[in-house]
């Protein structure tokens, strides 16, 4: 989808003092760019250990591309865009980690972006 949208006009860092809008990072342009960054250094393969999928699925499809945050930004624009905690997975893999890890009593706290709201997740260590 190429719709443009308009983000009321802030541009550059928003400011972490105020926890800005989480969904609001993901509408920059740096994501963006970063994003498609880090599935070109991830060679478009799934991270997760012993997948490997190739990342080309559409939106919402098992093989979609989905960037994780390691460890949770928590709105914080420096650890958004780290990209020593970012790794490219397929929707599959985040799907059944998310299942997994609320099952062990972690918080099921993914938006479609594979942000985890909880710092005990697995993969925020
Ligand atoms: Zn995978």
């Amino acid at each position: 989808m190429m719709v443009k949208k308009s983000n009321g006009g802030w541009r550059g860092q928003p400011g972490t003092r105020h926890r800005p809008e989480h969904r609001a990072l993901y509408n920059t342009k740096a994501w963006t760019t970063l994003r498609k960054q880090i599935l070109s250094r991830d060679d478009y393969r799934c991270q997760w250990p012993g997948c490997g999928s190739l990342l080309i699925g559409r939106h919402l499809a098992p093989n979609a591309p989905i960037v994780h945050h390691k460890l949770d930004h928590k709105g914080d624009w420096q650890l958004f865009t780290d990209p020593a905690n970012l790794m490219a997975v397929c929707k599959a893999c985040h799907d059944r980690a998310a299942q997994e890890a609320s099952h062990r009593g972690f918080i099921a706290g993914h938006d479609e972006d594979g942000r985890s709201i909880d710092p005990g997740h697995p993969w925020a260590k």
